[in-house]
């Protein structure tokens, strides 16, 4: 058999009087307005992400003022999005091999981080870029001018990675 109606939600007295209701309705709400913000006032205040944080992926420029890539085009390889180009040619230096040419199409690249996995020389690793728009197709093509970064400014991924590989 159906419950009657009135007797499907069993209210005591002092709930069918609403105005104990409201005031825990409004304590609550009280509660929620004085615990810590989660929100952020983005773009004003900006986000800083941990070591772990995969963003765009740049290349690594030693303090001596060379990059440490030396062209073996595993990274260009293994890229799922088809995204980087490494033309190499031969150098006088220790290492051989440099690319004349890398670059890194930015709308195409999906930062999966395989690219930072495979390479050998930890040349190219994902940093902490995450703000990236683009009004021309050209701009999102990141040459070696872009990508190469100062080694020490990417120094906490690389640590993040020698300590979780
Ligand atoms: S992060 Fe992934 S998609 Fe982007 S360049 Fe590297 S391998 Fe390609
Ligand atoms: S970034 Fe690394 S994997 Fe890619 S070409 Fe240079 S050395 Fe090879």
């Amino acid at each position: 058999m159906q419950p009657r109606k009135q007797d499907k939600y069993n209210l005591t007295f002092w709930e069918k009087m609403y105005i104990p209701e409201i005031l825990k309705g409004m304590k609550l709400t009280l509660e929620q307005m004085l615990k810590k913000k989660e929100t952020r006032e983005y773009p004003e205040e900006k986000w800083v992400p941990p070591p772990s944080y995969r963003g765009a992926p740049v290349l690594v420029l030693e303090d001596n003022g060379v990059e440490r890539c030396v062209a073996c085009g595993l990274c260009s390889r293994v890229c799922p999005a088809l995204a980087i180009e490494v033309h190499a040619a031969e150098t006088e230096d220790e290492k051989e091999r440099y690319p004349e040419l890398f670059e890194i199409n930015m709308l195409r690249c999906i930062f999966c981080g395989f690219c930072e996995e495979v390479c050998p020389e930890e040349a190219i690793v994902m940093s902490s870029t995450y703000e990236m728009a683009f009004t021309r197709y050209e701009d999102a093509i990141f040459d070696k001018e872009k990508l190469l970064t100062p080694v020490e400014k990417l120094r906490p991924r690389l640590e993040y990675l020698h300590a979780h590989r």
